[in-house]
């Protein structure tokens, strides 16, 4: 099937990539030509396991290409897939500027009947409102249907999800229209629902405001267990082992940041107001998130006492594992906050630091290895939970640390293990704990 996909960011890419691998002729359009260039040299834009090697075999056997020019992409398509970005504005609600932009393009370019689906996260209505667009720029009217197909891959294993969706969520004005998404999915051969576009639009939204809700929830839980002198590890994983919990989201750590999380619970709330209901559940949730960076540093700020002057390591740079997005990273607050109140920084991170140095201030100190950040600091302040943080050589760690203090805001070790080795440990939700006296 001839289908495009506009926007080769970690949504389009990825997509792109797959349907071609499945067997599809799939042209990736970018209104960034340096990217394109880059893509058609093979240099990805971002950093997804397994990507690169799909993306050249894919182009390598004449199935994927990459253009600026969209004009031509749509007239050669019969399913345009939308995957711009879809930012927020100030004010919470969000900005859907570029996918009208694109489908303004996609009205003047149309030449045949044409299905434009929206993969990219927006508000519910938003359908409707591409369809008014589309209509709009038509130079001649030519048919069409606008399908909602909201993405639900997470950075760091977004190949995986793709090709093993827990299901595939197809909003349509009919059926009929429906089955041309349903045949281009088959051959993944996972659970489909086929639903109306506001609902499919509403899926997306209510689905991350559920997970962010785990999070928020499990992180006022250990701000009590702090209180209490209780172990949200241990009540994680008792309530996570209740199977009408799950223990999926439910870690008590520095909150969820990223580029969907943050922005989908702020533009939920904003549609509801808009609507007329008051979520204010939701409100909270985000509220409490927002609270975890401060929290965190004013832990490491107690055990340092004062934190003026001192050197602290920030392992773990990403907003999470396995990626180098740097979007809403807790990282940026905790560092922001540790330099205003007269503290250096030292970071280190596997991936994202290229990333991290157009975002943070430029007196962070970038290092090497976890090893060479820890180098004279006063303490280390685990931020992103790396795989290979939690098999760090711990002595050797503290033999490179001026003060061995551990402040972790993703409770990756266990305070008795860090006891033992000599640490002063401070975590989310746990007792704190000092080293033993030798
Ligand atoms: P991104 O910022 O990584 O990529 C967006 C791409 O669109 C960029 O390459 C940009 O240059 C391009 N673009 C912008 N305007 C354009 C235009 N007018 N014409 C052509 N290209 C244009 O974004 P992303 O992370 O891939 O997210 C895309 C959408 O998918 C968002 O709505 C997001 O909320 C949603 N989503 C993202 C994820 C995720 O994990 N990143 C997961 C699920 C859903």
């Amino acid at each position: 099937m001839n289908i495009c996909v506009v926007g080769t960011g970690y949504v389009g890419l990825v997509t792109g990539a797959v349907f071609a691998d499945l067997g599809n002729d799939v042209l990736c359009v970018d209104n960034d030509a340096a990217k394109v260039i880059n893509l058609e040299a093979g240099r990805m834009p971002i950093y997804e396991p397994g990507l690169e090697e799909m993306v050249a075999r894919n182009v390598a056997d004449g199935r994927l290409a990459f253009t600026t020019d969209l004009t031509g992409a749509v007239r050669r398509s019969v399913i345009v897939f939308i995957t711009v970005g879809t930012p927020p504005k100030p004010d919470g609600q969000t900005d859907l500027s570029a996918v009208e932009d694109v489908a303004g393009v996609i009205g003047q370019a149309m030449e045949r009947y044409t299905v434009v689906v929206n993969k990219s996260t927006v508000p519910v209505g938003t359908g409707e409102f591409v369809r008014e667009v589309i209509e709009k720029n038509q130079v001649r009217p030519v048919n069409f249907d606008v399908v909602s197909n909201p993405e639900f891959l997470r950075e760091g294993s977004a190949i995986e999800d793709t090709l093993r969706p827990d299901r595939i969520v197809i909003g349509a004005p009919t059926q009929q229209v429906a089955m041309s998404l349903l045949e281009l999915y088959a051959p993944l051969e996972r659970p489909m629902i086929i639903t109306d576009v506001p609902s499919a639009e509403m899926i997306k939204y209510a689905s991350n405001a559920f997970l962010s809700t785990k999070i928020s929830f499990i992180n006022a839980i250990a701000n009590i267990c702090e209180l209490a002198g209780a172990d949200v590890s241990q009540v994680m994983k008792a309530m996570g082992l209740d199977a009408r919990i799950g223990s999926a989201f439910l870690s008590a750590g520095l909150g969820y940041g990223g580029s969907c999380f943050p922005k989908d619970t702020d533009s939920l709330v904003h549609t509801a107001s808009a609507l007329g209901y008051d979520f204010s559940l939701l409100k909270s949730v985000v509220d409490i998130n927002r609270e975890r960076a401060a929290h965190f540093v004013d832990l490491i700020a107690k055990a340092l006492n004062p934190l003026a002057g001192r050197s602290v390591a920030v392992l773990g740079l990403a907003f999470k594992p396995n990626t180098d997005d740097m979007r809403e990273a807790k990282s940026v607050e905790v560092i922001e906050r540790l330099l205003a109140l007269g503290a250096s920084v030292r970071a280190y991170d596997p991936v994202a630091m290229p990333q991290a140095r157009r975002m943070l201030p430029p007196t962070v100190t970038y290092c090497e290895s976890p090893y060479e950040a820890a180098s004279g600091v006063d303490a280390v302040a685990l931020v992103t939970e790396w795989n290979e943080f939690k098999f760090l050589n711990l002595e050797r760690l503290r033999a490179a640390m001026r003060r061995p203090v551990i402040v972790d805001g993703r409770n990756v070790w266990e305070p008795e293990r860090m006891r033992r080795l000599g640490f002063e440990y401070h975590s989310i939700g746990r007792k704190s704990v000092l080293p033993t006296q030798s």
